[in-house]
């Protein structure tokens, strides 16, 4: 039995990763969830958050928002509406968002535009901590 699965990344516009990994850990919509080769098939909505895969034991991680993961006994297909590796996040303009997000937060505009920004925020915050914790700094898991 292989012990590695093909974890590929896409979005709407680009290709984001392709590679043989040992394992993949990603933000499910109801929660984290783990992948294994060999694991029985299944679809997931994702949320927001850190997805991590390792290989040779080795963890790397790459910030998911939306879209679904399809995973099969030999290939996780995650399908982002936004993704980018840990080491193309732009750590400035993450802050930059947190900060416009907690202000408008602060000004307490419609709900509809609350929920859009309580998204922002948590993009920002998510976006940072994958920076943290690629650079060796806490982990998932
Ligand atoms: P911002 O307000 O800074 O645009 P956002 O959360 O609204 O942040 P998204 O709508 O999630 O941005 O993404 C728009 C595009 O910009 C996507 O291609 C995404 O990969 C990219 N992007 C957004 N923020 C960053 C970042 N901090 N570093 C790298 N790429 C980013």
């Amino acid at each position: 039995m292989a012990n590695t699965l093909t974890l590929e990344i896409v979005t709407p516009d680009k290709m984001v990763l392709r590679e043989e990994v040992e394992y993949v850990g990603a933000p499910g919509i109801n929660g984290e969830f783990g992948v294994l080769p060999n694991h029985i098939p299944f679809l997931s909505a994702l949320g927001i958050g850190g997805l991590y895969y390792k290989v040779n034991g080795k963890k790397y991680y790459v910030f998911v928002a939306g879209g679904f993961a399809e995973i099969t006994p030999t290939k996780v297909s995650v399908l982002a509406e936004v993704a980018e590796r840990a080491e193309d996040i732009d750590l400035e303009r993450a802050r930059r968002a947190q900060e416009r997000a907690e202000q408008r937060i602060r000004q307490q505009q419609e709900k509809v535009e609350y929920a859009a920004t309580q998204a922002a925020l948590s993009r920002a915050i998510h976006r940072m901590r994958c920076r943290q914790y690629a650079s060796g700094e806490g982990s998932l898991h």
